[in-house]
C-alpha cells in the first residue's frame, strides 16, 4: 500500500505539464536541495536538463522549474511523494556539523538515511548519490594524498563525522545490481564558494572580532578546500557513469579541487580579497593543542556548574594544523573526474560573491 501522500508545495499539474517531456532516466530528487551545496546542485541539473524535486525541512528558494517537497527525511510519509517516478536521488541534507547535537545526528544522518533507502526502494529509484565526507578517515593527525582504500576512522572528530560514517557505510551496503538499486558516495572536503553559509561569513565575523591574528603551526599545513561547481560536477558524473558501469556501485569517491593549498594560505586569501588582514603570529601546534586540551579538561571540570561550548578545541587546532588531503585518482579513473574551476578562478569568485562582507577602508 502506497503512503499517504503529502501535498508538494508547488501546484503538481502545472509542474508535470513542464516536465512531461523529459524521460523518467533525466527525472531526480535532491534531499537536502534548500542548502549550500543542494542549490548549486540543482542549478547545474536544470541547466543539464533535468527535471528536479526537491525535498526539504525547508523551502530555500523559488524557483518555478523545480518541484518543492517539504518534510523530513527520517519520515517515510513525508518523502514518498518526492521519490516516486524519479529515476536518481542525491541525498545532501545533514543538519550542520557545528550544532553538535549527537542525538540529531544520528537521527537524521544515520537513521534518516536508512529510511531514504528504504523509500527509494519503494519508489522504484535507481541510483542514489551519497554527498559523504572526506573527514570519515580524518582522525586529527596528518593525511597525504590520502585514497578511499584508507579505513574509515576509528576515532572520529566529532559526533557528525561519526555519522556520516554509518551512513555511508549503510549507502554503499544497500548497492544492489541484481535488484537495479545502484548507490554511491561522493567525499568531498572543505566546500567553499557563493553563498555559501558557513565558511566565509563565519571566518570574516571572526576577523572582525579580531580573532584571525595566529597561524597555528608553520602554515605549511597542505588541505583540500573544493569549489561547490566542482563538488556538483562529481555527483552528476556519479550518477551518469553509473548508468554505464553497474561496477562503480557500492564505491565512494574524493572529489576535490586536486590543487591543495596551504590552510593558512586559503584563509589569508579570502580575508585579503575581501581587505581584511592576514594572519601573521605563528604558535607552534603543540602549543596550541595542549592550551586547547587544558581549556577541554577545565570546561570538564566546571560543567556540573556552567555549561560552555568552547570553539578552541584540541580538533579545531588538528583541523587548521594538520595535513589533510585527498587524492582523487579513483573519480579521475572510474568516471573521467577532472575539476571545472581551477582554486584561483574559485578564490576570486567567491570573494566576488561576498562583496558586501569587505571591509571598508
Ligand atoms: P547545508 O546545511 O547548507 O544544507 C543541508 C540541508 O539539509 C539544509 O537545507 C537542511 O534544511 C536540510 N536538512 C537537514 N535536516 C533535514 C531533514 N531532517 N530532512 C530534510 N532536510 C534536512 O549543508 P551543505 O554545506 O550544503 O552540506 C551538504 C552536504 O555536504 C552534507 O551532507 C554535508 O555533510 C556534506 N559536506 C559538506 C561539506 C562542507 O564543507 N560544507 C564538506 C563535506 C561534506
Amino acid at each position: 500500500m502506497e503512503p499517504a501522500v503529502s501535498e508538494p508545495v508547488r501546484d503538481q499539474v502545472a509542474w508535470t505539464h513542464l516536465t512531461e517531456d523529459i524521460p523518467r532516466a533525466k527525472k531526480c530528487t535532491v534531499i537536502g536541495g534548500s542548502g549550500f551545496l543542494g542549490q548549486h546542485m540543482v542549478e547545474q541539473l536544470l541547466a543539464r536538463g533535468y527535471a528536479v524535486n526537491v525535498f526539504d525541512i525547508r523551502q530555500g528558494f523559488d524557483n518555478p522549474q523545480v518541484q518543492f517537497f517539504v518534510g523530513d527525511l527520517c519520515s517515510r510519509q513525508d518523502l514518498y511523494p518526492a521519490l516516486k517516478g524519479v529515476n536518481t536521488v542525491f541525498h545532501c541534507a545533514s543538519p550542520p556539523p557545528s550544532s553538535n547535537n549527537k542525538e540529531l545526528f544520528y537521527r537524521v544522518n544515520y537513521n534518516g538515511t536508512k529510511n531514504v533507502i528504504e523509500t527509494c526502494k519503494e519508489a522504484g529509484v535507481q541510483k542514489l548519490i551519497l554527498t559523504s565526507t572526506a573527514s570519515v578517515i580524518f582522525e586529527g593527525v596528518d593525511i597525504k594524498n590520502g585514497t578511499e582504500d584508507l579505513p574509515y576512522a576509528m576515532k572520529p572528530i566529532d559526533y557528525y563525522t561519526e555519522t556520516k560514517i554509518l551512513q555511508e557505510r549503510v549507502v554503499l551496503g544497500a548497492n544492489d545490481p541484481e535488484r537495479n538499486f545502484l548507490t554511491t558516495a561522493i567525499r568531498p572536503h572543505g566546500i567553499f564558494g557563493p553563498r555559501d553559509p558557513q565558511l566565509v561569513p563565519i571566518l570574516i565575523e571572526a576577523a572582525r572580532n579580531g580573532k584571525m591574528k595566529f597561524v597555528i603551526g608553520n602554515g605549511k599545513n597542505l588541505v583540500d578546500f573544493t569549489f561547490v561547481d566542482n563538488v556538483v560536477h562529481g555527483h552528476i558524473l556519479a550518477a551518469e557513469q553509473l548508468s554505464h558501469d553497474a561496477t562503480l556501485g557500492g564505491k565512494a569517491f574524493h572529489i576535490t579541487n586536486d590543487e591543495p593549498i596551504p590552510f593558512w594560505t586559503f584563509l589569508s586569501r579570502i580575508l585579503t580579497g575581501l581587505n581584511y588582514e592576514a594572519p601573521k603570529y605563528y604558535i607552534p601546534y603543540w602549543v596550541a593543542y595542549y592550551l586547547a586540551l587544558l581549556l577541554s579538561l577545565l570546561v570538564m571540570v566546571v560543567s556540573p556548574v556552567i555549561q560552555l561550548q568552547p570553539t578552541f578545541t584540541p580538533m579545531r587546532v588538528a583541523l587548521a594544523g594538520t595535513f589533510h588531503y585527498y587524492s582523487c585518482e579513483r573519480a579521475k579513473k572510474a568516471m573521467g573526474y577532472q575539476p571545472l574551476v581551477t582554486m584561483d578562478d574559485a578564490v576570486e569568485r567567491t570573494v566576488q560573491s561576498f562583496r558586501h562582507l569587505q571591509r571598508v577602508k
